[in-house]
């Protein structure tokens, strides 16, 4: 029976939300599922994976895998493909997967297409993917032609997760680290200082842009990011003026992001940074300009100076979920 590999990424012994995004997509499809993780701690998914509905469990519990090391990676999971031969392959379009499957893809020579916003996967194992291109400005249908395999890499928190309808034991097949001469080692993975979640899973994100003054003034977002568990992100002109660094920019030359609540405050609305935030549910723009681009694109818009909305808003969220 063809089936769908799932590439289950999973921090702190949980699968992240965008692998449960990808089950309930493969589950979707009628075909039998795989999940393929690595790292330290994979064993103790088998459970939760079955749960999920996955019928075949692929992990590589060998702390080699701990730090994301391309040369490794790739090594691991096209001798995966290539002994499991799924019909589709479906992963997050996160920095990994990024950068991953390219490199696997190539070795495999079968296609894939990345930063998907919406799947469709036949019975038969035939996939049609939607992707927006030139700053979300038009949506591109894909399809596969002389793909044995056919790789799809989705954003964060645009599938709908679905609980499964029955639970399955998942047969468990351990997977090696590859015994290879690497020519790259990983020294070193430096984290960024903050623990808050990466912008590109946050469920809100509280975002600041040149209206903002001075980098001081983020103190402002991170107080209501506070209250409102939320991440913080920034415009490109904030990052370029080095106010905060370049892992916090959301945009086309940034981080893609699909909140459910996007607050953005002093940001005009480029068609830059719109590129990357347009797949938020609801965004609420803060700006002392009642003609800034940003308002088309609102759900709610409040017309003020930031400085003195922000601390408002973090005062009354706090009355209002402290309740
Ligand atoms: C190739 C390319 C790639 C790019 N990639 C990105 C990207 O990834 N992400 C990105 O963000 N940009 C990107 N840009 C830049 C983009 O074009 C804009 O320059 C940038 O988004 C502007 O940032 P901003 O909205 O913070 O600043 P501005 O455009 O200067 O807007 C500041 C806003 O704050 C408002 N404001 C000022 N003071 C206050 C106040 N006290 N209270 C409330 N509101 C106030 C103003 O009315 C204004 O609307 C890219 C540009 C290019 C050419």
């Amino acid at each position: 029976m063809a089936s769908v590999l799932v590439f289950t990424e999973f921090a702190n012994g949980q699968l992240k939300k965008s692998a449960l995004e990808l089950l309930s997509a493969a589950r979707k499809s009628g075909l039998k599922v795989q999940a393929l993780a690595l790292g330290s701690g994979a064993k103790g998914l088998a459970d939760a994976l079955g749960k999920e509905g996955v019928d075949e469990a692929l992990l590589g519990d060998d702390a080699a895998f701990d730090k994301y090391n391309p040369e490794l990676f790739t090594e691991a999971v096209t001798n995966v493909l290539n002994s499991k031969k799924p019909a589709v392959v479906l992963a997050s379009s996160s920095t990994l997967g990024r950068d991953l499957f390219p490199r696997v893809a190539a070795r495999l020579n079968t296609g894939v297409t990345s930063d998907c916003t919406e799947l469709e996967i036949s019975g038969s194992g035939d996939v049609k993917a939607r992707r927006p291109m030139y700053a979300g400005k038009c949506t591109a249908e894909v399809a596969f032609e002389n793909s044995p395999i056919k790789i799809v890499l989705t954003r964060p928190n645009q599938l709908v997760v679905t609980p499964a309808s029955a639970a399955k034991t998942a047969t468990v097949e351990e997977i090696k680290a590859p015994v290879k001469d690497l020519k790259t080692i990983i020294k070193e993975v430096v984290k960024g200082a903050s623990n808050k979640l990466d912008l590109s899973e946050a469920n809100v994100i509280v975002s600041g842009g040149r209206g903002m003054k001075e980098p001081a003034n983020f103190k402002m977002l991170e107080d209501l990011a506070e209250v409102l568990g939320a991440t913080v992100g920034a415009s490109r002109a904030v990052v370029d003026a080095g106010w905060v660094p370049h892992s916090m920019q959301v945009g086309q030359t940034g981080k893609t992001v699909a909140p459910t609540l996007y607050i953005a405050c002093g940001i005009s609305g480029a068609i830059q940074h719109l590129a990357g935030m347009s797949g938020s549910k609801v965004v609420v723009a803060i700006n002392k300009d009642a003609n800034a681009p940003i308002f088309q694109k609102a759900s709610y818009g409040i017309v003020g100076d930031v400085t003195e909305v922000v601390p408002l808003l973090t005062q009354e969220f706090k009355k209002l979920l402290q309740h």
